[in-house]
């Protein structure tokens, strides 16, 4: 207890004072002078500790009593801080060397969207200066609309993929995160090697599908005119040149399936202006559907009348290949139903059939190019193997996620849920 042999020490001092006072005739001056000894005894040492404290750089004072205690105390809790600081600081630094040594770009934008901090990659990827672009906004320097639409929309669950418009042609994809509350840390990668893999290799599947088109629609033309009247041919050729025929328009089918995927995914990323009535879609369809299969039924059940921004000729490909394959993948004496509602802000159109159903494992590659579950039902039905991946490609151009939903044997249904983004 410091303070109370503090306070003994001052009433042995005050009591001295008043035993020295009696002596010399009056013990009260005698109290009076010792507490005011005791005050400047005391005044004197705040002063120095006061002192010591605006400017802390100084060693701790030479302070008696209690006063020696509080000093060493702080003085302990200052060197334990600094201590702790220089830790924080230390990985801060480590942190901040780590991000700067990285091939990829990093920029810590803080919440009003001002830059905070950037690496040397960011710099020369995004043509930003460091330190003179700090607390500038990001979007007045990377001044690309599909960044500051990105940047701004404050939904980064899919990183942004952007072609830069300056001397250098790039294309870059960014990452951001959000930290602490409402900074953000952006990842920039230069990935124009793999963008341009990927053209080449829609232009080359689009080249050569294009490229077969022309003597397949010969030689199939040619079939056909002979095997109108197959009584003037050899009747062992008759067959032969039946199964020429089918295989020949079998791959056209898939010719075209080709070339209109490589159609989507060019245009994937361009805005889509065309209001699409999707009741009115799925009337067409159910028309078209009675035609080409009349012995079926597609029912329709058409819930609100919203439409979507898009375009027309994708999402009928997409709905109706839903359809056919609903109906390609159940029993005849089935009812296929395709349905357009409102689910809270989405609008969902849903294709449910009573069919074969898919077995769950396989729902993660259905959308890849001629994935079949099971091969042999699949070229029976006549199916390209593209159906579901002009589904997808169709849904992301629009902004549409496609839901799966099936049980082996039950049926399954398949969903495009449309945000409130782009319906009208
Ligand atoms: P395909 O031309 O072979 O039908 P898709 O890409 O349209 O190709 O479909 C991929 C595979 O998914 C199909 O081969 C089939 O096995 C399965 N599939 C698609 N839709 C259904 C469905 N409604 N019911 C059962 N299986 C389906």
């Amino acid at each position: 207890m410091e303070w109370l042999s503090a306070i003994s020490r001052i009433l042995v001092v005050v009591a001295a004072g008043a035993a020295l006072g009696w002596y010399l005739g009056d013990p009260v001056v005698g109290a009076a002078v010792a507490s005011l000894l005791v005050l400047l005894f005391w005044s004197r040492q705040i002063w120095r500790i006061e002192k010591w404290l605006r400017d802390s750089s100084q060693p701790p004072p030479d302070v008696y009593g209690i006063w020696g205690d509080i000093v060493a105390r702080i003085y302990k809790q200052q060197r334990e801080a600094s201590v702790s600081r220089e830790r924080l600081q230390s990985t801060v630094d480590y942190l901040l060397e780590s991000f700067a040594a990285m091939r990829d770009g990093v920029v810590i934008v803080e919440t009003g969207g001002g830059i905070r901090w950037c690496n040397d990659a960011a710099q020369s990827l995004l043509a930003l200066r460091y330190p003179d672009d700090i607390g500038q906004a990001i979007t007045n320097l990377v001044r690309e609309p599909e960044f500051s639409q990105y940047f701004n929309a404050n939904a980064y669950a899919e990183p942004l993929v952007f072609a830069t418009a300056g001397a250098v042609n790039r294309h870059l994809q960014v990452v951001i995160t959000q930290f602490a509350e409402g900074d953000t840390l952006l990842f920039i990668r230069d990935v124009t090697d793999r963008v341009r893999t990927e053209q080449m290799r829609r232009d080359f599947v689009g080249n050569v599908s294009h490229e077969l088109r022309t003597p397949l629609t010969v030689i199939t033309g040619y079939l056909g005119t002979l095997l109108t009247d197959p009584s003037k041919l050899p009747a062992a050729y008759v067959r032969a040149m039946e199964q020429m025929q089918g295989q020949a328009v079998r791959m056209e089918n898939l010719l075209k399936d080709l070339l209109w995927l490589s159609r989507i995914e060019t245009t994937q990323g361009q805005k889509k202006h065309e209001q699409v009535d999707v009741a009115a879609l799925l009337d067409e369809l159910q028309d078209e559907v009675s035609s080409t299969y009349p012995e079926r039924r597609l029912e329709l059940d058409l819930q609100c009348t919203t439409r979507v921004r898009g375009d027309y000729r994708e999402l009928y490909s997409a709905i109706s290949n839903l359809v056919y394959n609903a109906l390609k993948y159940s029993a005849d004496d089935t009812v296929v139903r395709a349905s357009w509602s409102r689910s809270g802000s989405q609008c969902r159109l849903d294709v449910q059939d009573q069919g074969i159903g898919i077995d769950a494992a396989h729902f993660p590659r259905l959308t890849e190019r001629f994935y079949r579950v099971d091969d042999s039902r699949s070229s029976a039905t006549g199916g390209t193997g593209l159906g579901l991946a002009i589904v997808k490609h169709v849904a992301a151009a629009h902004g549409a996620e496609l839901k799966i939903d099936s049980k082996l044997g039950q049926g399954s249904t398949f969903s495009l849920l449309f945000p409130v983004t782009v319906q009208c």
